[in-house]
């Protein structure tokens, strides 16, 4: 497959030397190649979206958002065929690709809302003659800077909030997953916007240093690793941009001894090794509390041994591989290091071939036990299918655990109980709880919260979040003295 630029309601060959190869993780086999774009290709992008800025701000945002109904009905008319090409590039199952269209969707669906969610607001005679409001404008070029693993979702965090706000988009999709959004931009391109209201430019790190730095672009969303997303942060605001970046996470799970065990291994081992524990949601940090332990242990060790992995497009599979063969190899190294440092691995998924696709980057589902706070392995995203366990005596214990973390993108809670289950909501320092919930995602109508470093800036993605980081305020103090007025 050749990916390709979409730049100004044109298919554009890229101005890129070097390319990244697309590997389908099931089968190792090169699917893609990905353009590895410069600044050229970047300018060439923020120069569309900015020659078609104007005339996309004063289009009615009523007419506006009549693109994203066409949109939407395209998305949900080819979710398996997104769901399909998502399996391909990214390796979680089926079943998970056409969920995460789901959200997407979804978030369609709310921006559809902006002639409502973009109003301003209004106060007549703060003093004789004198009314106060508040308007809402687009913002100028805005961009999404992707992470590879929910490659159809994410941009829609930002993007239809964005042009149906009045503002033009590049999206700069994971080089290791390109397929995807392309195959999304051939939808954009049916819904027919105006030229350079949406455009989609390849790459990596040059492609990324040409969006921070470019004057014309106003506004960056990122979602990936901490360490980058500090960069894009710091790097984004230095060059005078809006701009928000979502981190890595370590997400702690408290199971307490009046949870229903049944229900919350189920639960906690679909969020643990589901997409192959590349999730930003994932439960990986599992604290058993006083007697919850023995037969949590030995529940979450069956759930994961009996997990089917294999090739996501294969019916019955519950997992697929992890990403490429760079991931299995950091996955196993950190499972060693887990043990090096006096975990127990019970499950251990290590060294995985899988019949029939023995070219495949297969981690099955591994049980780190009695890992030692602090420890590298507590402190580290290892971004595979791993679940550590720590066992503390109270939920002050568990509580104080989960909140001595430097990441603080979720938080669950397995409980029967209402007041442990409401002293967790209040306490916990994490930007997504869950109660009796292994992967706490918000719906479109709430922000994607995340906090510590798990989150970068102040406004989310979602719903009223992304409407606030999508437009500036303007605030405008009216005199009309009566004398005026009484003329007419
Ligand atoms: P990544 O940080 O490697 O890459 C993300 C994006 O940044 C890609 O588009 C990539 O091209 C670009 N990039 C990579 N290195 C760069 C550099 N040095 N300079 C500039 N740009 C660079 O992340 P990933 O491996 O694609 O995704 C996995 C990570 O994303 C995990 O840490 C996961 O927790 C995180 N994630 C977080 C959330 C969230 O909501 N907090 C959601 C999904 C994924």
């Amino acid at each position: 497959m050749e990916i390709l630029n979409y730049i100004n309601g044109e298919w554009v060959k890229p101005d890129a030397r070097e390319y990244f190869e697309v590997i389908n993780p099931a089968t190792g086999k090169i699917i893609a190649k990905t353009p590895l774009c410069g600044r050229s290709d970047v300018d060439a992008a923020a120069k569309a979206a900015s020659d078609a800025f104007l005339a996309w701000r004063r289009t009615p945002v009523q007419d506006r958002v009549q693109y994203l109904f066409k949109l939407r009905d395209l998305l949900k008319a080819n979710q398996d065929e997104i769901g399909r090409l998502i399996t391909e590039e990214c390796g979680k199952t089926f079943e998970e690709a056409k969920a995460e269209m789901v959200r997407a969707i979804e978030n369609v669906e709310i921006a559809c809302g902006m002639p409502h969610l973009g109003k301003g607001e209004f106060v007549e005679d703060i003093a004789p003659g004198i009314d106060e409001l508040m308007i809402r404008q687009p913002v100028g070029v805005c961009a999404t800077i992707a992470p590879f693993n929910f490659p159809g979702m994410i941009p829609f965090w930002y993007l239809p909030y964005a042009i149906a706000a009045g503002n033009t988009y590049i999206v700069k999709p994971s080089e290791k997953v390109p397929a995807t959004m392309q195959f999304i931009f051939k939808l954009i391109e049916q819904v027919g916007f105006p030229k350079g209201v949406v455009n989609l430019v390849n790459g990596a790190k040059d492609a990324v240093d040409g969006i921070l730095e470019h004057p014309a672009i106003r506004a960056i969303t990122f979602v990936g690793s901490t360490n980058v997303a500090k960069y894009i942060y710091s790097t984004a605001a230095a060059h005078g941009k809006r701009v928000q970046a979502q981190g890595g996470a370590k997400n702690p799970v408290i199971i307490l001894p009046d949870a229903d065990m049944e229900m919350a291994t189920k639960i906690i081992a679909d969020s643990a090794f589901g997409c192959a524990g590349q999730r930003c949601l994932a439960v990986s940090l599992a604290v058993t509390v006083g007697e919850s332990r023995n037969q949590f242990v030995e529940m979450i060790c069956d759930a994961a041994a009996s997990r089917k992995v294999g090739y996501g497009l294969d019916d019955g599979v519950q997992m697929g591989p992890v990403i490429n063969s760079f991931s299995k190899s950091r996955v196993e190294q950190l499972i060693g290091v887990g043990a090096s440092e006096g975990a127990a691995v019970p499950v251990d998924g290590r060294g995985t071939i899988i019949k029939g696709c023995e070219g495949g980057t297969f981690v099955r589902p591994t049980i780190l036990l009695d890992v030692q706070p602090g420890s590298e392995i507590w402190k580290t995203e290892i971004f595979g299918p791993v679940l550590s366990l720590v066992h503390v005596n109270t939920i002050d214990d568990a509580i104080a655990l989960a909140n001595s973390h430097v990441y603080g993108n979720q938080a669950s809670l397995f409980t029967s109980s209402g007041n442990a289950a409401r002293r967790f909501r209040y306490e916990v320092d994490a930007g997504n709880i869950g109660i009796n919930i292994g992967v706490a995602a918000p719906m479109a109508f709430f922000p994607f919260s995340g906090w510590k470093d798990s989150f970068f800036g102040d406004m989310h993605g979602q719903s009223m979040d992304a409407v606030e980081f999508f437009t500036q305020k303007k605030v405008v103090v009216e005199r009309w003295p009566k004398e005026w007025t009484r003329k007419f």
